[in-house]
């Protein structure tokens, strides 16, 4: 599909072959790539092959409120097209909103990831598991404005350095720099609170020549020479929409594909470079599946636009506050008596744009409300599950009095 259908053209060594590169805890070099900007050289062709498409019909800048449901069964969306409510029925709908990336504080995801597509699903009624499992990636840029620092860089001879310029991953990892990532992301962590700013030395590499999109990053935020400052940052949810291998939702005519599904593969931490390719699989099949089915014009909820008129910055106020709570409490490492605090902020926050929103349909607002249903099914599992797994990482008394996380975790 993607090098015969949409002419992707994937790096190729000087013998022609394709280029296989390797990421963090990978034990071969397996992964195709273009540039370190894979995902991008993807879309692109993607977006091109659907513009053509004679029964693929794109809305943009429309945004789907509310899932229309009628006895167990979907029957397709609310969007916010004008007039408001207006309801758009579908024999199938799949549900493919992407990540969760806004509900922190710092995160490589667009800043419209809210989990609209999770909140919706979870509203009507629709299985979600694995919430708990939300991916921080070590080394993303550490100033304002993050972005990716590709794990290939460290597949390739990349190195981290702490704030005394040594290298530290082999004390936390008998597989070093190339650990899985939840154990560098909170090895990364701790050496920037013990000894200041960890840095990704990248010297080894011909940087500027293999990696030109990061490269053009790192110039863009006056980054010069070889060691680029790296923090944490979310990345990724590995649970969502629970999803059977046909991308069946629990709900009747109710799919869902890409990071918004959880279909098991990730289990409680993925492994780099798999998520497009979950996407591609489940968005095939899944499109496979939902074909042949008429929509039914039900009675779709009665959405209210009686006083658009909202408090300056209600939204934008109450999602710093929600951000701030999921970075402090629902980050790279979680306590139970945190996640119980969290979880009260985030009920009160729910309780008040559930308010507003019976009588608005402001796009932000929506927004808001989806995020904070998420918060709260991340916070429910992560108090449910009190065994630390995969990117679920549990604090307990005993890591207070040692900084360093035992080197088989
Ligand atoms: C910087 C970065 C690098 C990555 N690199 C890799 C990699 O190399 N390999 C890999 O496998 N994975 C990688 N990933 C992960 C992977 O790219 C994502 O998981 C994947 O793109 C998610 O695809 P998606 O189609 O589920 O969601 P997205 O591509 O995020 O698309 C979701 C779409 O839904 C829209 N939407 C959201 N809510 C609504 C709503 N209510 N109504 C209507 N539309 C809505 C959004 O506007 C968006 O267009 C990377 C992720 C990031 C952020």
């Amino acid at each position: 599909m993607l090098v015969d259908t949409l002419g992707v053209e994937f790096d190729e060594g000087e013998d022609g072959e394709f280029d296989y590169t390797r990421e963090a805890a990978h034990s071969a070099y397996r992964i195709l790539h273009v540039d370190a900007a894979t995902g991008s050289h993807i879309l692109r062709p993607f977006l091109n092959y659907i513009a053509d498409h004679a029964h693929i019909e794109v809305r943009q800048d429309t945004a789907a409120l509310e899932l229309v449901t009628a006895e167990g069964r979907v029957h397709g969306v609310v969007s916010d097209e004008r007039p408001e409510g207006h309801p758009i029925y579908a024999g199938a709908t799949i549900l493919a909103t992407g990540g969760i990336g806004a509900l922190y504080g710092r995160s490589t995801n667009p800043a419209d990831a809210t989990g609209d597509g999770i909140a919706m699903a979870a509203l009507a009624g629709a299985e979600i598991e694995d919430m708990e499992f939300v991916q921080f990636h070590p080394t993303a840029y550490a100033g304002e404005d993050p972005f990716l620092l590709s794990e290939a860089l460290r597949g390739e001879g990349a190195v981290l350095r702490n704030g005394d310029g040594e290298r530290f991953m082999e004390d936390y990892h008998p597989q070093g720099d190339l650990a899985p990532r939840d154990v560098v992301a909170r090895a990364v962590e701790t050496e920037r609170e013990a000894t200041g700013d960890v840095v990704l030395d990248v010297s080894s590499l011909e940087f500027a020549a293999e990696y030109p999109a990061i490269a053009a990053k790192c110039r863009d935020r006056g980054i010069e020479g070889d060691e680029i400052p790296v923090a944490p940052c979310e990345h990724f949810l590995c649970g969502g929409i629970a999803v059977d291998d046909r991308g069946r939702t629990s709900l009747d005519r109710l799919y869902a594909v890409g990071e918004c599904a959880r279909t098991g593969v990730h289990g409680a931490n993925r492994l780099a470079s798999t998520s497009l390719l979950e996407g591609l699989v489940w968005g095939l099949r899944a499109g496979d599946d939902a074909v042949g089915f008429d929509p039914e014009a039900v009675d779709a909820p009665e959405l209210l636009n009686r006083d658009p008129a909202l408090p300056d910055r209600f939204a934008a106020e109450k999602f710093t506050r929600l951000r701030r709570t999921m970075d402090e409490f629902l980050g790279l490492e979680r306590d139970p008596d945190e996640i119980a605090r969290a979880s009260s902020v985030l009920r009160r926050l729910k309780g008040e744009v559930d308010a507003y929103i019976r009588t608005r349909t402001a796009r932000d607002l929506y927004e808001f409300r989806n995020a904070s249903v998420v918060a709260l099914l991340i916070a429910r599992a992560a108090s449910e599950n009190t065994d630390s797994v995969g990117c679920h990482y549990v604090a307990t008394d005993a890591d207070e009095s040692t900084a360093e996380p035992p080197a088989d975790d």
